[in-house]
């Protein structure tokens, strides 16, 4: 199937072919027909799988079709709300990429960052408004947005913002919006105060589910090293000098450890940039935009800060902490390995966190390689019991390609 099957108008899907798209993704064919149906959608889908476009690119084929030159005033008619600011900036960019050769208007709001600019921003008009649910309700209510004229209405990462607590505003932002509205909810997962929320608001949706949350990205090379948790610094120093060749994303739970292992690999010269929701905005974006012009060689973050955020090329996750929910597992990993690309998903298991791995081996269906040949053992017997479910893609016992081959591995 092509863009042009899928009924976008040219200048969409001349947008499209100069981003390189050459066909839809498998979530960009089955959503963008319902979508211009203008029916209501739940999808199912991780970051990574064009999930984003699948929303961006029929939103705006249905306000193309009626739009009117940029001028002041102009109302919002799609509105995008999701949790964080970085996925709200990176949501925004996409959008303008692909109606570069319309005359519709996107703009972004984000907490965190000075209000003024974007207060001028809604005065000069916008038709697509990406937005964090704070700020989009403050400014509601210094009437800078005017939410009446809202045609679509897409929650974005919706299991995330339920997470960080932002149901009640979610809803107080759905009611804001008219009745008639078409409402578009896209989450990774789907816990049941997703499918709650979605029975509240959604009417008579389609619901579309592309690749099962506990799937972990293809063409990831996933290994466990088991560490004692003082030495997990000298491991990871170990790994980023003799095995881990190009870019990394580290994962760390708290704050607290990403300002640490920050410091630390700096003092050790390496060009380390962190990402964390204490960090002002400004300084977020400046990570992000060093790491993703290859300034900076890693990128430590926590899970919030990073969730959905789209940066190409990442040869390695270094799962510094285990996740304890299992789910942000297959979050993490989805950084590296994107769109056909390989990569390494390398955990770093103390004695404290081996119940983690057992529960994200659970979710993946699948025996995480154990590297025992490292300087840093925990200890060489404590290997993790495989959990098998019926069907399960490793075999006890069968060695993955990896542990066949005993020479250094470089990721
Ligand atoms: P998302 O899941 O929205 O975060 O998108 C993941 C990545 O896939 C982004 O870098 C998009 O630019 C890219 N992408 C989206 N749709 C397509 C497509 N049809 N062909 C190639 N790349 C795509």
């Amino acid at each position: 199937m092509n863009f042009k099957e899928l009924k976008l108008n040219k200048p969409i899907v001349r947008a499209l072919f100069e981003k390189g798209y050459e066909e839809p993704t498998l979530v960009q064919e089955r959503a963008i027909p319902v979508i211009l149906h203008k029916k209501d959608i739940i999808v199912s889908a991780q970051t990574g799988t064009g999930k984003t476009a699948a929303y961006a690119l029929p939103i705006l084929q249905l306000l193309f079709d009626k739009q009117d030159a940029p001028k002041k005033g102009k109302k919002i008619r799609a509105l995008i709300v999701c949790p964080t600011r970085e996925l709200a900036i990176q949501i925004e960019e996409n959008f303008k990429v692909y109606s570069a050769y319309t005359n519709l208007r996107t703009g972004v709001i984000f907490g965190g960052a000075s209000i003024q600019p974007q207060k001028e921003m809604l005065k000069k008009g916008v038709d697509v408004l990406v937005a964090t649910p704070g700020r989009l309700l403050d400014l509601h209510k210094q009437d800078i947005v005017n939410l009446d004229y809202v045609e679509t209405l897409v929650l974005d990462e919706a299991d995330l913002m339920l997470d960080m607590g932002f149901i009640d505003d979610v809803k107080k932002i759905e009611r804001l919006c008219p009745d008639g509205k078409q409402t578009l909810l896209f989450s990774a997962t789907m816990p049941y105060k997703v499918e709650l929320l979605a029975n509240s608001i959604l009417k008579e949706p389609e619901y579309i589910e592309v690749s099962p949350t506990s799937s972990a990205a293809k063409g990831v090379h996933q290994v466990v090293y088991y560490v004692p948790k003082p030495k997990k610094i000298e491991l990871c120093l170990h790994l980023l000098r003799n095995n881990i060749k190009g870019s990394v994303i580290i994962f760390r739970r708290t704050k607290y450890g990403v300002d640490k292992l920050e410091q630390t690999l700096l003092r050790n010269n390496y060009k380390a940039v962190s990402i964390h929701g204490d960090k002002a905005q400004s300084l977020r974006q400046q990570a992000l935009n060093e790491f993703k012009k290859g300034e900076a060689r890693i990128l430590i973050a926590t899970d919030v800060a990073a969730r959905g955020i789209d940066i190409k090329n990442v040869d390695a996750v270094i799962n510094f902490d285990i996740p304890n929910i299992a789910e942000t597992y297959v979050h993490r990993i989805g950084r590296t390995a994107r769109a056909g690309a390989s990569g390494a998903a390398l955990s770093f298991c103390s004695a404290d966190e081996k119940a983690y791995v057992k529960d994200i081996q659970q979710l993946i269906n699948l025996a995480i390689y154990v590297e025992e040949e490292h300087p840093y053992p925990l200890d060489p017997k404590a290997k993790p019991e495989v959990h098998k479910k019926k069907g399960s893609k490793h075999k006890k016992g069968r060695k993955s390609e990896a542990s066949k081959k005993k020479k250094k591995r470089w990721y």
